[in-house]
């Protein structure tokens, strides 16, 4: 055997033992990291060797080092953040995507690579009832996605007022108004930012963190008709709550708006029967957004954006150079995202559809909806928490009387280690958030976190 084989043998073997026992461990292990950044900056060693080590030796080092300073965030007794875990075909395949180490941004580079992105692409758009013509890319999380719908939002609303921004910039272009809800999500606004569009205008929401419909109209109607950008949301990180897009939507539209939705997570409401009304609308945006590395349970990182219009897409990503080998009746993936060289990103996402297929997804769906409702059910019957949101999807916001009391329930939790929930600020108070998110959680988990906030409360 070759000595290049053995090196990858013998470090492949490591890395495969030790993610074996890594998931294996994720049923009981504590959920925090045992060990802080400096513990793990000290067991790494920070001095560069001089010269090269053994592969297998490396990639030891580095589980042996690192573990103690994971959170165990693809467990089922994860609920902080909005953090999915790891479908096991999903993360079968992105392996097999660094082994085979394509340049998945052209055809003639992976044509592998091309065939998966537009069967990806494909199902996805069916499964989320998004228009089947439209342009997907796949990125690396919601910021980017965000930043691709929206970089083709002001292109063409430019475009339309007879302004190129690839040939002008945007020095001396008509002022794009952007309307985003209140409660968007912050990414929005550095992408906005990346974009050169500056601060959005924020609209009113309601006591969910809804877009108000009125108060869209009232701001669309305050302007002066002129290149506009709403950008709208489904699912709320603190309530989950959807904007009203079958409103909204249309009264953007009227004035000549482009419409985005950000749906990083709440997208995927639209692949269960028993969710798909939340999105009732939504598939008349002119761009949407979504992560497939949160709801969709694909290993990070991975994002998704879909494009009504595909030349819209392109015009704002694409560009022309004489060594890409390019076909003008294909879009090729690098034509509809911010990158141009990039790991096959669509693979997992495929792996993760082939293995759920459409009812496997919509269960997916229904079950982390049906966990996030005992936890509101459960959180209900502890003497002093309060559950502050409607709960309609994944999200459950609580608070345990004043700010400093719901504060020192979460430090508990926390110190406790059984689950994580992460602490926040919504409409003016303190909380504690669950995001029910991983495909693995099951009714256990959720019992061992309702009795640890139960403790945690008691204290
Ligand atoms: C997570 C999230 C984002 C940002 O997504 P990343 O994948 O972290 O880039 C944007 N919007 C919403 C609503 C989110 O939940």
């Amino acid at each position: 055997m070759s000595a290049a084989r053995e090196d990858f043998d013998a470090a492949l073997d490591v890395a495969g033992d030790r993610a074996r026992a890594w998931l294996a461990g994720l049923g009981e292990r504590t959920v925090r990291a045992t060990a802080s950044a400096d513990d793990v900056r000290a067991a790494l060693g920070t001095e560069l060797p001089s010269g090269p080590s053994d592969p297998a030796d490396v990639v030891r080092l580095l589980a042996d080092a690192a573990e103690p300073g994971l959170v165990a965030t693809p467990s089922g007794r994860f609920f902080g953040f909005v953090i999915g875990g790891t479908l096991p075909a999903a993360l079968a395949a992105d392996w097999l995507v660094s082994a085979w180490d394509q340049n998945a941004a052209l055809r003639a580079a992976s044509p592998a690579g091309t065939a998966v992105d537009d069967i990806a692409a494909a199902w996805l758009l069916d499964l989320l009832g998004l228009p089947a013509g439209a342009g997907v890319g796949f990125v690396t999380g919601a910021t980017m996605a965000n930043f691709a719908g929206l970089a083709a939002a002001r292109d063409f609303v430019l475009a339309r007022a007879g302004w190129d921004v690839g040939e002008h910039g945007l020095a001396g272009a008509p002022r794009v108004r952007v309307l985003v809800g209140r409660e968007r999500h912050d990414s929005v606004d550095s992408a906005l930012r990346y974009l050169g569009l500056g601060a959005p205008e924020a609209v009113a929401v309601d006591d969910q963190g809804r877009v108000r419909a009125d108060a869209l109209v009232a701001a669309l109607g305050a302007g002066s008709g002129g290149p506009t950008i709403v950008c709208l949301q489904a699912g709320n990180i603190h309530s989950g709550g959807f904007d009203p897009f079958a409103s909204a939507i249309p009264a953007a539209h009227a004035v000549g708006a482009w419409v985005h939705v950000d749906g990083a997570f709440g997208l995927w409401a639209g692949a269960s029967p028993r969710t798909r009304a939340l999105l009732a609308g939504a598939e008349t945006a002119d761009s949407w957004a979504t992560d497939a590395h949160k709801t969709l349970n694909v290993p990070y990182d991975s994002g998704i954006v879909a494009v009504r219009d595909p030349a819209a897409l392109r015009s704002a990503m694409s560009y022309h150079a004489d060594y890409l080998v390019t076909d003008a009746t294909y879009l090729e993936p690098y034509e509809r995202v911010p990158e141009l060289s990039r790991r096959a990103r669509s693979v997992p996402v495929w792996a993760a559809l082939r293995s759920l297929g459409r009812s496997g997804l919509a269960e997916l769906v229904d079950r982390l909806c049906r966990h996030a409702a005992a936890f509101a059910d459960g959180a209900r019957a502890i003497p002093g928490a309060e559950v502050l949101n409607d709960v309609v999807f994944t999200q459950v916001c609580l608070a345990f009387g004043d700010d400093e009391r719901t504060r020192e329930v979460g430090r508990r939790l926390m110190a406790d280690g059984t689950v994580w929930m992460t602490g926040s600020r919504w409409r003016g108070r303190e909380v504690l958030r669950i995001s029910v998110s991983n495909w693995s959680t099951d009714d256990t988990d959720v019992a061992r976190g309702l009795d640890a906030l139960a403790r945690a409360a008691a204290g």
